[in-house]
């Protein structure tokens, strides 16, 4: 086994790969850039070496000062997680010139599946079930679309050079054919410098179905069950699962073996991911194969009670793969969760700031959370916004799927926008607990899971402004308690009046629309209720805030009769109350405050990240309306629409196309048209 490797990488991955090479007993050496002196993986490793600025291209993406980092510091072998370095095979080349283990498959591999049209090829001959299309060297547009013709439409073209979602075109019909292999030759070009295409058919509703392989130096090979990565945004995942549901043990058995045949086929060695597409008849096919270790790789560890990190040491040090096939047992259900610095509300537009707070769930035999940041860390600019991979296991899919829900419920971050929300509304909507999936999931049950959905408020209003009046009255008990006179009738909140009922009168938002909630203090023997008023309706509650160092705050209410428990996060004026069917946000209206607009959070005109200029779709003077697309931003490779806050007038702009714009920086000058009073009511 070696002594000392370096991890070429940062985040929760380099931590992730550092707590296992503790355990085994091996020195860990750290890269780091300007942004990450102070990250928490320098922290953790035994020694870390500065290589560059922040940008990646300038220090985490440069393989030689990688290799020179292990050098420096005597490490036999690196670690390059996944992304930056990890598909490198130039990178991998260099490493063994240097005598450097790579922790990783052979250079032969990596080149192997860099091309989809290649691995196509390969995969062919080996036997492994290939979505039916052409993926041949003959490029000619009259060839690929007798292949499209052929199999009907719709089909699918993707560039071979591709990844990421980019230069993928679906095709609905052979009228729309040459317009959708122009633009994607043009996506491809411009992305990949490369528009070799291919064809296949486009399957309407399958599954993003991929199997954990493992091979050693020694002609072992074995697969480690499989995970279903179907919920994805921009074919991103969000959330993945393991084992997938609804998985015969014959199927299992056929797509392992296919995925260890694909893998046989390059003379892989370590951790590896055949990716397939399962179609709803049971069919399935492979799509490409990942050369690494998958960021999803905890949920496999979960229900496999293995450590890939150390399998991954082992094999690469050259000892046998640890388990046998025949020893490898499936045990219980696993989901893991990423969660982002994101607004899902806004497009997903991913979100950077100081995490103000930050406290997990506590981890347990269930629960476990990979991290790479700790509370006061920036999410930068610079990298992945991704704070957090949520795991949870459980005997089964229903009971790990509750732990999800409570598990997201209890995580607390301020400072930073998050997808927590939005992760929540789809692990408790009806369609995810029931496993109906697919790869479509997101946009079919787009209203479920955004937060700003129409689910109805049943008692979640009176529970808001039940748990706001005993928030009060128990701020006050304690102000009385720490005070010399604690009898006094200062700290008394029960908005007490002088020959008057004890109302409170609130004002609470909820989808944009505030309501009116009186809150009256009432008696009944020694029982104190509370008698909520809400447009004439009337709720007779009773509750308790139960607080705990774990963040699972809970408010017991009881709502004409109904006792219920739910999760809260109440910070500053807002309030979440995370309900068995979604999470419902308030927040609370203060007389006279000046509050804020929702839409006011969404950056408008000001620059939400750092990111280059790409297009500018008005001039100055013009007049505009509301939610009109204004500018369009570059940022982490993906493009952002500024869109206009409200009707109005842009007065002057501030940058034009290819100017490098600062995060937070004022895009335009904007005058909101004066609007009549509206929203009095
Ligand atoms: P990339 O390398 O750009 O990520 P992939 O080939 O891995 O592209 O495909 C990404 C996603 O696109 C898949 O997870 C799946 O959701 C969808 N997809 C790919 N091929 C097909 C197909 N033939 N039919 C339907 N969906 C597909």
């Amino acid at each position: 086994m070696f002594s000392k490797i370096l991890i070429a990488n940062r985040g929760e991955i380099a931590c992730r790969i550092i707590k296992t090479a503790k355990k085994m007993g091996v020195l860990t050496v750290a890269v780091y850039s300007d942004a990450d002196k102070d990250a928490l993986h320098v922290h953790m490793a035994d020694e870390a070496v500065y290589i560059g600025p922040s940008p990646s291209r300038e220090s985490y993406l440069l393989g030689d000062k990688v290799i020179a980092a292990a050098k420096q510091t005597g490490a036999q072998a690196i670690h390059p997680g996944y992304g930056f370095l990890s598909e490198n095979a130039g990178f991998c080349r260099n490493c063994a010139a240097e005598n450097i283990t790579f922790i990783g498959p052979p250079v032969a591999a990596i080149e192997a599946m860099g091309s989809k049209s290649a691995a196509k090829n390969i995969m062919e001959k080996a036997d492994v079930p290939l979505v039916p299309g052409y993926h041949g060297d003959d490029q000619s547009r009259d060839i690929i679309k007798k292949a499209a013709d052929d199999m009907g439409y719709p089909v699918l073209l993707k560039a071979t050079a591709g990844g990421g979602g980019k230069g993928m075109r679906q095709v609905w019909s052979e009228a729309e054919f040459d317009e959708g292999l122009a633009a994607a030759k043009r996506e491809a070009m411009s992305s990949f410098g490369d528009d070799t295409m291919l064809v296949e058919k486009y399957l309407t509703q399958p599954r993003h179905v991929e199997i954990q392989v493992f091979c050693d130096n020694h002609e072992n090979a074995v697969y480690l069950f499989e995970r279903d990565c179907s919920v994805q945004r921009r074919h991103q995942k969000v959330i993945e699962e393991a084992p997938a549901f609804s998985m015969s043990e014959e199927l299992r058995a056929q797509m392992g073996e296919s995925a260890i045949k694909s893998a046989q086929a390059i003379g892989y060695q370590g951790a590896g991911t055949v990716e397939f597409l399962l179609d709803i008849d049971g069919s399935f096919y492979f799509m490409e194969m990942n050369t690494r270790l998958q960021v999803e790789h905890p949920v496999t560890e979960m229900i496999s009670g293995q450590d890939l990190v150390e399998w991954q040491l082992r094999v690469a040090a050259g000892e046998l793969l640890p388990k046998t096939q025949e020893q490898l047992v499936l045990n219980g259900h696993a989901f893991e969760a990423r969660i982002y610095a994101e607004d899902a509300n806004n497009d997903f537009l991913p979100a950077t700031g100081k995490l103000s707070l930050l406290k997990t769930p506590i981890e347990s035999e269930h629960v476990r959370i990979d991290t790479g940041v700790r509370q006061g860390d920036d999410v930068s600019v610079y990298y992945d916004p991704m704070i957090a991979k949520l795991i949870v296991w459980d005997e089964n899919r229903e009971k790990a799927l509750q732990r999800l829900a409570k598990a997201l419920s209890e995580y607390r971050i301020n400072g930073v926008t998050t997808n927590i929300d939005f992760l929540y509304n789809l692990a408790t909507s009806a369609p995810f607990k029931a496993a109906d999936i697919d790869t479509g999931f997101i946009e079919k049950n787009h209203d479920l899971i955004f937060h700003n959905d129409e689910k109805p408020l049943v008692n979640e209003l009176p529970i808001a402004a039940l748990f706001l009046v005993l928030s009060k009255e128990s701020k006050a008990k304690q102000q009385a308690q720490q005070s010399n006179d604690p009898h006094s009738p200062w700290y008394n909140a029960n908005a007490w009046r002088l020959n008057e009922a004890n109302l409170h009168t609130l004002v609470l938002a909820h989808n944009d629309t505030e309501h009116t909630v009186t809150v009256e203090q009432k008696r009944q023997g020694n029982d104190a209720y509370y008698s909520i008023n809400i447009n004439g309706e009337k709720f007779d509650c009773q509750g308790e805030i139960l607080t705990t160092p774990h963040n699972d705050d809970t408010i017991v209410a009881t709502v004409n009769g109904h006792r219920s428990q739910t999760t809260f996060n109440h910070f500053e004026n807002n309030i979440s109350l995370y309900r068995t069917n979604g999470v419902f946000n308030f927040t609370h209206i203060l007389p006279d405050c000046g509050q804020h607009n929702e839409d006011d959070n969404h950056g408008g005109l000001i620059a939400p990240m750092n990111g280059t200029m790409v297009s500018v779709l008005v001039k100055s003077g013009e007049q505009v309306s509301k939610d009109q697309p204004l500018l369009i931003m570059e940022a982490m490779k993906m493009e952002h629409t500024i869109k206009a806050p409200s009707n109005g007038t842009i007065d002057e702009i501030f940058f034009q196309v290819g100017d490098m714009v600062d995060g937070g920086a004022e895009l335009l000058a904007f005058t909101e048209q004066e609007s009549s009073s509206e929203e009095s009511e």
